[in-house]
This record gives structure tokens, C-alpha cells and sequence, in this order.
């Protein structure tokens, strides 16, 4: 497939790139020129042994083409629980409605389920998820089914899954499609045993790999494993080797100034969650204080049972909107800054550096945003907006290498979405029987 889209405002997400008119030019799943129309005339002139024979033309009537935004921590068959598990406390909200459900779902179940949250990405202008659950072979197979870009990580703990299973997944799920891949890690610190974290190291430093788990979300978490350990979960982890290789860590919401120095020495990501962190009372993260350290920050929405929409806009917005009110500083967290969280950064979280830009050479991962709604308009600075009044509405293509899988509301990932709903019905009614 080859696709000319022409006439689009362009905003390459690369530094110090100003947004300027011009054309992308996609030759199956990679971009292979960015540029004004000029250049790319002149781009045919010196490739005369190529010929351009498009099979699509799109003529982006200025609207914005740009990179699709990186959800980089989900859980996306959580679907199933949204709406079905709200306002209660974080511990009887896991253990009596989401630990019994999550017990009785097969993997089957979390193939089906995975998509409807691959649906709301594509209509989010989400074109890569960072995703944990339970069956991660099912969960590849829904991704790739769907044409849509997947990391995984796995969710190991004292009772599932196993560290035999885990470097299964990491063996098995990568380079055997184009669509998945998988990086080392477990759940978090206080479902994991001392001795199932040492074996992961083992795993780590056997495959040289970074490692990833959900780190420093409550309070209680922190101090229960500083009174088990006498360290913060990133300082036991650390002790233990884990972060040779890198990695990160999703939520990180109470970290000290310690737990960011050795964030920043062994070059960790962070994720941010501020929906889910929001909603199950965890806490607002130190965005400020990771910025200034000189750690990254990506952003996730988490899964649907905690946020339990999986919209990259409405996290951008409190990413910032909290760092504001928690620094009681308005300017904190520039916009421009949490546009690239949400593309560049997530995509190098993930492990995607052929995904972070607009660029000849990287996957043609691509979104188009209409700036032709009255929330772009009028159009003084299209960053800010994107992050400030931006919304779904504004979404009208995701591409996936070189695939266009979502259009004017219209879908393309093979199946028909009436059937994933009326699916997911059928799962629900069981489970929940
Ligand atoms: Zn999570």
C-alpha cells in the first residue's frame, strides 16, 4: 500500500521542528518523505529510478497529521470490569471486584475483551499500547489480529504466571510478528516474593533486558515494603540488580529524592497514570520534580476498570493540570512537554524508536487530528491546543504501519464491531452470572 497525504500541517514531533505545510509519503508500514511540496519535487528529482505510483491520495485540507500517541500502561481486556467496579476503597475495589472476576476469566476471554479497548485507542488516536495482563499469548493474538501495535510486559506475581513462564513469553512473543513485542517484568513489589524477584534478575541480566512493574502507586505500598525491606520498592529493586539494564516503572506516584537519583542513574522511565490516580485516591505524581531531575515520563491511561476511559487527551490535560496544582505554579509542565510524553516518550518507554516521529525511515504510525472543530479553533497555537481543548472528536485517521485501521468514525481491524460488542455481552453475562 502507498499513500500520498498532501495539503496537511504537519507537526513531526522531532526537536525544535517547527509545524509547517507539506506532505507524508508512506510505502508499506514506513514513512519515506516529510517535507513541503517543494521538496518533495524535488525529492522526485533525485530518485528517477523511483516511481510513485499511489495507491491512495489524501488531501488533508490542512488538518494535522502528527505521530500516534503511545498509551504506554494499560490493561485493555479490563474493559469487562468498567463501570462494574467503582467508588470503593483501592483494596476492596481489587479484592472483591476485580481479583474473583479476573479468577474466572480464560484466556479466550481476554482475546475478545482486549479489543473493544483496542477500538477506543484507535478512536483516541492511539497507535501503540504498553499492556499487562494475564494470558499474554491470547493478548498478542488479539493485537495482531486487530492490525495494532503491542508491547507487553507480564504481570508475575506469587500467584500467577512464573518466572519459567515469564522468559516464555519473552522468547515466544518477540520477533514472531510485526504487531507485538515483549519486555521483562512483574506485577509490583507486594504481590512478588523476594525470591521470585531475584530469579527475574537472573532473567534480566541472562538477556541484558530492562524491567518494568508497577512501582510506588500508594503510600501504603511504599511504607509496607520500606517496614518489609527497610527500602522503597525502586530501592529494593535496585539492591536486587533488576535496573542494570534499565526499565521503569508505572505510576510512581511517591517516590523520594533518593528512589529519582537512582531513577535518573540507571536511565528508568517514568509512566504516569493521572486518571486512575485520580480515581482510586493514589495520589498526584512529581511530574515537576521527574522533569527536573532529567527523568522521562511517558504517559498511560491504565486499564478501564481504573480510569476508566482510555483517552490519551484527558490524560495529557491532567498531567499538566495536576503538576499546576500541585506545584500551585502554573507554569509547570508546558504542553509542548506533554505532547512529547505522550509520543516520543512513550515510544522509547516501549522500546519503539522506529515509532516516535514523523520521519523517512520510521513506521508509518500516523494520526490525523481535524482542526476544523470549534475546540481547534481559531488556531493560535495547535500544541497547546491538542492538550488544552483537544479531544477524541478531533481524531479522524489512525494509521499503524502504513494501515489505516480507523477513518471518520469508521473502523478497519478486520471485524465487525458489532460482533466484539455483542461478544463482550456474552463474556459479561457469564461471568458475572
Ligand atoms: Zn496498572
Amino acid at each position: 500500500m502507498r499513500t500520498r497525504f498532501f495539503n496537511a500541517r504537519i507537526l513531526t514531533m522531532e526537536p525544535d521542528r517547527e509545524i509547517f505545510v507539506g506532505e507524508v509519503w508512506v510505502v508499506k508500514d514506513e514513512i519515506i518523505f516529510v517535507g513541503t511540496e517543494e521538496e518533495g519535487r524535488s525529492y522526485c528529482n533525485d530518485h528517477p529510478d523511483q516511481i510513485l505510483i499511489w495507491d491512495r491520495e489524501i488531501d488533508c485540507k490542512k488538518n494535522l497529521l502528527m505521530p500516534g500517541f503511545k498509551n504506554a500502561h494499560t490493561h485493555s481486556a479490563m474493559t469487562l470490569m468498567r463501570s462494574k467496579a467503582d467508588d470503593l476503597p483501592l483494596s476492596d475495589w481489587l479484592n472483591t471486584q476485580i481479583f474473583p472476576i479476573e479468577a474466572k476469566m480464560t484466556g479466550e476471554d481476554i482475546y475478545h475483551l482486549s479489543k473493544i479497548a483496542i477500538l477506543e485507542y484507535l478512536s483516541s488516536g492511539i497507535t501503540a499500547a504498553f499492556e499487562m495482563y494475564l494470558t499474554p499469548f491470547t493478548v498478542a493474538d488479539s493485537f495482531r489480529d486487530c492490525g495494532f501495535r503491542c508491547v507487553q510486559t507480564s504481570c508475575v506475581n506469587n500467584f500467577s504466571q512464573s518466572v519459567e513462564l515469564l522468559e516464555k513469553y519473552y522468547t515466544d512473543i518477540n520477533g514472531k510478528d510485526e504487531f507485538n513485542s515483549f519486555i521483562l517484568g512483574v506485577h509490583a513489589e507486594y504481590t512478588c516474593s523476594k525470591e521470585l524477584l531475584e530469579e527475574c534478575a537472573k532473567l534480566t541480566h541472562k538477556y541484558k533486558a530492562p524491567f518494568w512493574a508497577h512501582i510506588q502507586e500508594t503510600e501504603s505500598e511504599t511504607k509496607e515494603c520500606i517496614e518489609r525491606y527497610g527500602m522503597t520498592p525502586i530501592e529494593f529493586f535496585d539492591s536486587l540488580g533488576l535496573f542494570d539494564y534499565g526499565g521503569g516503572g508505572y505510576h510512581l506516584v511517591w517516590t523520594n529524592d533518593h528512589d529519582r537519583e537512582i531513577m535518573k542513574k540507571r536511565g528508568l522511565y517514568v509512566v504516569t497514570n493521572p486518571g486512575s490516580n485520580l480515581k482510586l485516591a493514589s495520589g498526584i505524581a512529581p511530574i515537576k520534580e521527574y522533569l527536573e531531575a532529567g527523568i522521562p515520563v511517558a504517559i498511560g491511561t491504565d486499564g478501564p476498570a481504573s480510569n476508566n476511559c482510555l483517552d490519551m487527551f484527558r490524560e495529557m490535560f491532567l498531567v499538566t493540570g495536576l503538576a499546576k496544582v500541585k506545584n500551585m505554579d502554573a507554569s509547570s509542565v508546558d504542553a509542548k512537554e506533554v505532547l512529547k510524553m505522550a509520543t516520543v516518550n512513550g515510544a522509547k518507554a516501549m522500546g519503539l524508536n522506529d515509532c516516535d516521529v514523523l520521519a523517512p525511515g520510521k513506521k508509518a504510525d500516523i494520526i490525523m487530528l481535524d482542526l476544523m472543530r470549534p475546540n481547534m479553533q481559531p488556531i493560535n497555537n495547535i500544541e497547546k491546543n491538542i492538550v488544552y481543548s483537544g479531544s477524541k472528536e478531533n481524531v479522524i485517521m489512525t494509521m499503524i504501519g502504513g494501515v489505516i485501521r480507523y477513518e471518520n468514525g469508521k473502523f478497519n481491524i478486520g471485524e465487525d464491531i458489532d460482533a466484539i460488542y455483542a461478544k463482550a455481552e456474552e463474556i459479561k453475562a457469564r461471568l458475572y452470572s
